[in-house]
C-alpha cells in the first residue's frame, strides 16, 4: 500500500490514481502502487560558493514518475513551500505524477517528471552569478538522469528561459560538447525554443472551450467570458476566445476584480494594467469581490490565477455554462459534485492547461529534427492534440457516467497501463 499522510500532496495524487483504477476495474494493489509511485526520486545536495565567499548548501529534487509512454517530462521550480524541504519532496512527487497523466491525456509521447530546488530567488535576492552557480550545480547533479531521450525538464515557478539555457549548456558540455537542445524545453527562440510557446497555455485553453461550446451548442460569437487572473495563462485564453468571437466581461488580478457590463478588448485592459499596475478602475467597469466575479452570469468562466478558488459555497452560486481551468487546482474537491449537479461542463486543469506541454513536445521534436516550424504550424499541431484529448475525455465521461475530472484521469491511467502491459516488467 502507498503511505497516505494528511495534507500530503502525494496522497492526493495517489487517491486520484486509485479513483481511476476503481472506474477501470483494476483491483490489483501491485498495479495500483506501480501507477502511483515514482520510478525514481533523486535528492541532491548542491554546494554553492556565494558572493561573500561562504559556501551554502541547497537541496534539490528530480522525481521521475513514469516513462512507459516516453521520456520523463516536467518543470523545475525554485521555491520554498511552507512545509519545508520534506513537504517539497512530497509535492515534487505529486507534481511528477500529474505530469504523467497530463501527457497521456493529450497523447504526447512523454512520461512525467518534476524537479525543484528549495530556494526562493525573489525573497532571498540571490545575485545573477549566485543563481547561475546554483542552476549549473543542480544541472551537474541531475545530468546523469536527464537527457533528450531520458528526461526533459522545463521552466516552472520562478525559473525562466535563462535557467533553461544554463541547464542545456551545462548538459551539452558535460556530454563531450554535444549540442543538446532537446534536453530541455522552454528555451528562448535563439536557443532552439519554439514559436507559440509563450501563448501555448492560454491558446490551448481556448481550443478546449471551443470544443466544449460545440457540445453544449453555445455560439462563441457574443459568448460572455470571465477571467480570474490577468497573467500569462488567462490573458492569452481571453485574447484567443475573443478572436473566436467571445466577449470578456470580467477580469481580476492580485489587486482586485472588475466586471465590465458592456465587455472590453483584452488588449485595452492590458494597456490600462500596464499604465496603472492593475485592472481595477478600467473605464466602464465596476469593482466587485472575488466571489461576485466568480459567480457573475456568463457563458465561460476561466479560473486562471490560483488554486482553491471555487469552494462548495461558490459552486452553489455559479452562473456559467463552461468552466475551463487554466490554473492548476482552482476547484476544491467538495465543489465538484455541486458543479456536476448544476450541469456545468468542466474542462479540468490537467486538460485545459495542457497546451504548454503539447508545445514543449513540439519544441523537442523540432530540436531533434533540427528544422523549425512556423507559429501556425505549431499551433495547429497543438490544436489537434488538445481537441482530441477533450473529445476522448468527454467520451469517457459519458461512457462511465463520471465527471470530466475523473474521466481525464481514467483516460490517462488507461493509456499508461496499456503501455505498461505491452512491455511488462524487466529485469
Ligand atoms: P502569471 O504570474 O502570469 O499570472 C498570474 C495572475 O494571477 C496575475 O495576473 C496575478 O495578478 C493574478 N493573481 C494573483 N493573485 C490573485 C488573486 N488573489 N486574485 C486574482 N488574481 C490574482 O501566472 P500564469 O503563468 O498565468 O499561471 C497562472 C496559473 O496557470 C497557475 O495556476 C499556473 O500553475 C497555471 N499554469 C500556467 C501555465 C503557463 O504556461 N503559464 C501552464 C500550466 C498551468
Amino acid at each position: 500500500m502507498v503511505i497516505m499522510m494528511k495534507s500530503d500532496p502525494f496522497a492526493n495524487a495517489t487517491k486520484q490514481v486509485n479513483d481511476a483504477c476503481d472506474v477501470l476495474g483494476i483491483a490489483d494493489e501491485g498495479i495500483r502502487e506501480y501507477l502511483a509511485m515514482p520510478n525514481k526520486m533523486l535528492r541532491v545536495k548542491i554546494p554553492v560558493k556565494m558572493d561573500n565567499g561562504k559556501i551554502r548548501i541547497f537541496t534539490g529534487f528530480r522525481s521521475q514518475h513514469n516513462n512507459d509512454r516516453g521520456p520523463y517530462k516536467g518543470g523545475i521550480r525554485y521555491f520554498n513551500p511552507e512545509g519545508g524541504v520534506e513537504y517539497m519532496e512530497r509535492e515534487v512527487m505529486a507534481l511528477s505524477s500529474w505530469m504523467t497523466w497530463k501527457c497521456a491525456i493529450v497523447d504526447v509521447p512523454f512520461g512525467g517528471g518534476k524537479g525543484a530546488i528549495y530556494v526562493n530567488p525573489k525573497t532571498e535576492k540571490l545575485s545573477d552569478d549566485e543563481m547561475e552557480r546554483l542552476t549549473r550545480g543542480f544541472a551537474f547533479k541531475i545530468s546523469e538522469i536527464i537527457g533528450p531521450e531520458k528526461d526533459i525538464p522545463a521552466p516552472d515557478v520562478y525559473t525562466t528561459g535563462r535557467e533553461m539555457t544554463q541547464i542545456m549548456d551545462t548538459f551539452s558540455k558535460l556530454s563531450g560538447n554535444k549540442y543538446s537542445p532537446g534536453v530541455i524545453t522552454g528555451k528562448p527562440i535563439s536557443m532552439g525554443g519554439s514559436l507559440a510557446r509563450n501563448v501555448a497555455t492560454g491558446l490551448g485553453t481556448a481550443y478546449t472551450v471551443r470544443a466544449a461550446a460545440k457540445i453544449l451548442k453555445i455560439n462563441l460569437k457574443g459568448a460572455k467570458v470571465v477571467l480570474q487572473g490577468f497573467g500569462n495563462a488567462s490573458t492569452f485564453a481571453g485574447e484567443y476566445l475573443e478572436k473566436m468571437g467571445a466577449i470578456v466581461i470580467g477580469v481580476s488580478d492580485s489587486k482586485g476584480s472588475i466586471l465590465i457590463p458592456k465587455g472590453a478588448k483584452v488588449s485595452k485592459i492590458l494597456e490600462h494594467k500596464q499604465k496603472t499596475g492593475s485592472v481595477v478602475d478600467f473605464t466602464g467597469s465596476k469593482k466587485v469581490s472575488t466571489e461576485e466575479l466568480l459567480t457573475a452570469k456568463c457563458d465561460i468562466l476561466i479560473p486562471g490565477a490560483l488554486e482553491n478558488q471555487i469552494t462548495a459555497a461558490i459552486a452553489k452560486k455559479l452562473n456559467c455554462k463552461i468552466i475551463a481551468e487554466a490554473a492548476n487546482g482552482p476547484t476544491l474537491p467538495e465543489a465538484d459534485p455541486i458543479i456536476e449537479q448544476k450541469k456545468i461542463l468542466v474542462v479540468p486543469d490537467i486538460l485545459a492547461n495542457s497546451g504548454g506541454v503539447c508545445i514543449s513536445y513540439l519544441e523537442w521534436v523540432q530540436n531533434n529534427m533540427g528544422y523549425y516550424w512556423s507559429f501556425d504550424e505549431v499551433a495547429s499541431k497543438m490544436e489537434k492534440n488538445i481537441t482530441q484529448g477533450f473529445k476522448d475525455t468527454y467520451a469517457l465521461s459519458k461512457k462511465h457516467k463520471i465527471d470530466m475530472r475523473k474521466a481525464a484521469m481514467v483516460l490517462a491511467v488507461g493509456r499508461v497501463l496499456e503501455a505498461f502491459n505491452q512491455k511488462g516488467i524487466w529485469p
